[in-house]
């Protein structure tokens, strides 16, 4: 079936003034200005209402989190304390039927945002929770969204020095065997793709660098991707320093990981020197915007870092440091965020959409999402500017920036159509807050 999305008012593409044709959940043709569909279609649909682009890529979140989010024993702390705040609450409270409705929950607002494709840094395996990605997996395909899952971990915790409860963290072999489990099970590496999963350790300082380097092994052995955290604060370079002696990028690099399977959540605090040696391993950066200023963690070099030859990508974050998972709000912060960094001319809304759509996808390792263009698969997103907030609006597209979209009239994931009305046709919204709602209940009864 040939769909013809007909006539947006604009569209964030190149020549598809007149829209896109979808076949078999990919774009098959770009139909410019002045002209219809080269072949006849067998559907139209009325695009006069929406302003189209790319479905957006989320490239870092932790979806557990959005059972603690505004948690009163964690507002208003930095990275380290607002850690140390929750890990207990969620090792105590983070079981199957908990992190299921979490995960539920954000692949839903993810998608309403206007996202086609999510990935989850999930990092925390209490027992009991060792089918984590298992359910990750069902719950990606129930919402119909394309997916990375990360087999995350931490081997190292309080009794090592670290941060983490000694609850939550498994031994090495256990964890090196469960990413050989899942990625045989789930890692799809073909075009279109709807799940991925890449080798994820919370952080270098959470793992031994043994499980750091034979992260690498496997990644190479399954090519898939590799994913931590990294720069995010400067307590983190202390720590580092402390420790090993050496900034977090050298340790980094000792472990094997500067090279083109990485990316990294935040990368906040790196030097010229290191920005350079990043650029030149086409090691990508998910820059996290809302999350790094509700932390003050401080701002991502964006600019200095694609410049360099780093794909840059954006992401929520978790939301326990969001507290949301709104992409389109998150390209928004990017912008103004960016804005206190670089000059206006330097930094627009076409740089921020640029990270969250092709720059995502490239962290991802994906050259068949994140963009408009012939080849792709038929993933994209459609806002209204019927609110209150759009009248009066010139340009369409750096409307949907400048005056703050916050949600999608209609989303379409391989040819799908996943959002209609601002309403999710997989997954009944008022459920889901009440059964998620009350399972969050719980972490707060907890303290
Ligand atoms: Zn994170």
């Amino acid at each position: 079936m040939r769909l013809w999305i007909k006539d947006p008012i604009a569209i964030l593409a190149e020549g598809a003034e007149r829209g896109l044709v979808v076949e078999d959940g990919v774009i098959v043709e770009l139909v410019g200005s002045g002209r219809d569909p080269m072949l006849p279609v067998d559907q139209t649909f009325d695009a006069s209402r929406h302003v189209i682009t790319p479905g957006l890529v989320n490239t870092h979140h932790h979806f557990f989190q959005t059972l603690t989010r505004a948690h009163p024993e964690a507002i208003n702390k930095e990275l380290f304390p607002w850690l140390q705040a929750l890990y207990p609450i969620w090792a105590k409270n983070v079981t199957p039927e908990t992190f299921r409705l979490g995960t539920r929950l954000a692949l839903t607002e993810l998608m309403m945002s206007g996202c086609t494709a999510a990935s989850d840094h999930h990092y925390l395996f209490p027992q009991g929770l060792e089918s984590a990605l298992d359910i990750q997996a069902e719950e990606a395909d129930r919402v119909g969204i394309r997916m990375t899952m990360t087999r995350g971990s931490m081997n190292l915790s309080r009794k090592d020095g670290g941060l983490p409860p000694d609850t939550v963290v498994q031994d090495e072999d256990t964890i090196l065997a469960d990413c050989e489990r899942v990625l045989n099970r789930y890692h799809d590496t073909s075009r279109g793709s709807m799940l991925q999963v890449a080798l994820a350790p919370c952080a270098p300082f959470t793992v031994t660098k043994r499980l750091m380097r034979e992260s690498v092994s496997l990644a190479e052995k399954y090519d898939c991707r590799l994913h931590t955290h990294l720069g995010e604060t400067l307590d983190e370079d202390d720590y580092c320093l402390e420790k090993f002696s050496c900034r977090p990028v050298d340790y980094l690099e000792d472990c094997g990981w500067l090279n083109e399977r990485v990316w990294l959540a935040h990368g906040i605090h790196f030097n010229d020197d290191e920005v350079r040696r990043l650029g030149h391993a086409c090691v990508g950066v998910c820059h996290c915007p809302t999350s790094n200023m509700v932390l003050a963690s401080g701002q991502c070099r964006t600019k200095e870092l694609e410049a360099a030859g780093s794909p840059v990508g954006l992401g929520v974050d978790g939301s326990a440091s969001n507290d949301n998972s709104n992409l389109i709000e998150g390209v928004r912060h990017a912008l103004m965020i960016n804005r206190l960094t670089y000059d206006a001319a330097s930094v627009t809304h076409l740089d921020a959409f640029r990270w969250a759509t092709e720059g995502s996808a490239r962290c991802l390792g994906r050259d068949d999402i994140g963009a408009l263009r012939i080849g792709k698969m038929a993933d994209v997103a459609f806002y209204a500017l019927d609110e209150l907030r759009f009248s009066g609006a010139g340009d369409p597209i750096a409307a949907l920036v400048l005056c703050g979209a916050h949600i999608a009239d209609r989303v379409m994931v391989g040819g799908e159509w996943r959002v209609v009305d601002g309403t999710p046709t997989t997954i009944d919204i008022a459920r889901l807050r009440h059964e998620h709602g009350e399972a969050a209940k719980r972490f707060l009864e907890s303290l």
